[in-house]
Parts: C-alpha cells; structure tokens; sequence
C-alpha cells in the first residue's frame, strides 16, 4: 500500500451507531482491511454477537471457537483468540461467537463490568497501528465497553429519511461515558454510507449531517454499491474481493483521509534563533 503516515499510538476506534442496518460492521472490515492495505497492523474486535464481522473477514467463529466473550466474560487473554485474517497482511481479528447474546446479561454481575475490553486490550502486547471495534446495534454494556476502551467513536450514518433521528441518544451515552468513565472519549469520524449521488435526498442528509458535525465528516462518502453487499458472502471484504470497484476504492480514500487527520501535526519550522 502506499505509504500512509502510522500513527505514534494505538488508534482504538469504536465503530457505533444503536441503528441497525447503517453499515457499522461493513465500515468496519472495509476500514480495517484498507488501513491494513495501506501498511497499518489492525486488529476488527467483533462485538455484535450476529458475529458479521468476524464472517465478512473470513475467520472461523462458530459455538466452539475462542472468542471475545471468553474474553469479556472469562477473562481470557486476547492473546487466546486472535485471528490473523487470511489474504490480508497485518489484519487481524478477534472473532465473535452466538455465546455473546448472552453477554450483555452476564456482564452485569462481573466485576468492573464497564472495563473488561478496555483491560483486555491494554493487556495485549501486539504492537498495532489501529483497533475497530464493531458495536452491536444498541448501546447496552457491550457498547458502553467499546466506549470505556477507546478514545474515538466513528458514526456510519446511511443517507436515508431518517438518518439522524436516534442519534441523540448515542451522543448522549457517549457524553456520560466521557463524564464518568473515559474522559478521551469523543466523536472522531462521521462516515456517510450507502451514499447515492443521483438522489436528491442522499445529498440533503448529508449537508444536514456536515452542518451538524462539520470537521468530523469524512469528505470521502460510500456510494452504495452491490460489490461492497456481496463480499461478505465470500468471506471477504471488498478490498480483495473486488479491488478496482467504486466501494474498494471510497474505503481506501476513507482510510487515508482517516490517517492522515489522525497524524501529528507536522513540527513547526524551528525559531531562527534556535536554529544556529
Ligand atoms: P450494521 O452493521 O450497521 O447493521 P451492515 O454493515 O451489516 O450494517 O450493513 C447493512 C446491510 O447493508 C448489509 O446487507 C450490507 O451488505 C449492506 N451495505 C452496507 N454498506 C453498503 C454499501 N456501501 N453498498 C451496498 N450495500 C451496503
Ligand atoms: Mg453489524
């Protein structure tokens, strides 16, 4: 991949929205596996107990599979169920299982039961340039742990009627968890999805949704597109099953926009009088 700026830390970026069907866990993959293209070591943590994330990269996640709820809920090492993805160097990816339904229930009586992913991430050595986490469709403790272990929240929001009809209460979960929990925490990256050009509508929503989150807006938009829907049945994301495609192409330009907001700010030329 071309040589995108890699970031001095670890980016952990949550990937949320409480709606279902915006395109969270396609971002996701399609995001991961772009940055990953692009030179970047990343890990996708499945958090939706549907596992569409773990399916679309290819891993293996059926009952008997190592996954993150033995993570969330036993206490196992991350180290324990990480997957490489397969094609796709410097992917990696930690797989959910249908044992995660029960989690968010489960989760109630653990100890430090906001915390779990943000303690199991910090104990995982690897070095990694980016983690998404794809967050299941409500902001129940699955989410709220996706919200204590990272700093930023990427939005995928679908350009349809009402697209920002919802929305309130995630930015106010996310207000309480930056309040309570994580005080790093904030919306990054709004990401518009599904994005057709041709309709009147997709581009009213989304000047509605730039005059409401300005910079956080990727200038990049996703064009809906039938390659990006049907990778996942192939168990791949877009990026290998159809590189040349318009929705391969809009991840890999979403991901160097993501990058290159992301890296420091460049040294200021140093004072003349410091400079001899
Ligand atoms: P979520 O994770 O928010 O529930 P998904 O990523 O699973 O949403 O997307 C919902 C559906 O929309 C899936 O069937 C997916 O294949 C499809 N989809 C997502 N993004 C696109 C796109 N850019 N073009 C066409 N279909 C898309
Ligand atoms: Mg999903």
């Amino acid at each position: 991949g071309a040589g995108l700026p890699r970031p001095e830390h670890t980016r952990v970026m949550i990937v949320a929205n409480q709606k279902g069907g915006v395109g969270k866990t396609t971002t996701t993959v399609n995001l991961a596996a772009s940055l990953a293209m692009h030179g970047n070591r990343v890990l996708v943590v499945d958090l939706d107990p549907q596992g569409n994330a773990s399916t679309a990269l290819g891993i293996d996640h059926h009952a008997e599979v190592p996954s993150i709820y033995d993570v969330l809920i036993e206490g196992r090492e991350l180290s324990e169920v990480v997957q490489a993805v397969p094609d796709v160097e410097g992917l990696f990816c930690a797989p959910a299982t249908i044992d995660l339904a029960g989690a968010e229930i489960e989760l109630v009586s653990v100890v430090a039961r906001e915390s779990r992913l943000k303690r199991a991430l910090e104990a995982y050595q690897q070095p990694l340039d980016y983690i998404l986490v794809d967050c299941p469709p409500s902001l129940g403790l699955l989410t709220v742990n996706a919200l204590v272990a990272g700093a930023e929240v990427l939005i995928p929001i679908q350009c349809e009627y009402y697209a920002l009809e919802g929305l309130g209460q995630l930015l106010r979960n996310v207000d309480l968890v930056r309040g309570h929990l994580n005080p790093s925490l904030h919306i990054s990256t709004i990401v518009l999805t599904m994005y057709d050009s041709r309709t009147r509508l997709a581009s009213q929503v989304a000047d509605e949704v730039r005059s409401h989150f300005g910079e956080s807006v990727l200038s990049t938009n996703i064009p809906r597109s039938v390659r990006v829907s049907e990778a996942p049945s192939y168990g791949q994301t877009v990026l290998t099953y159809d590189p040349g495609s318009t929705g391969a192409l809009s991840y890999l330009e979403a991901a160097r926009e993501i990058a290159l907001r992301g890296a420091p700010v460049p040294n200021p030329a140093a004072p003349a009088e410091n400079s001899h």
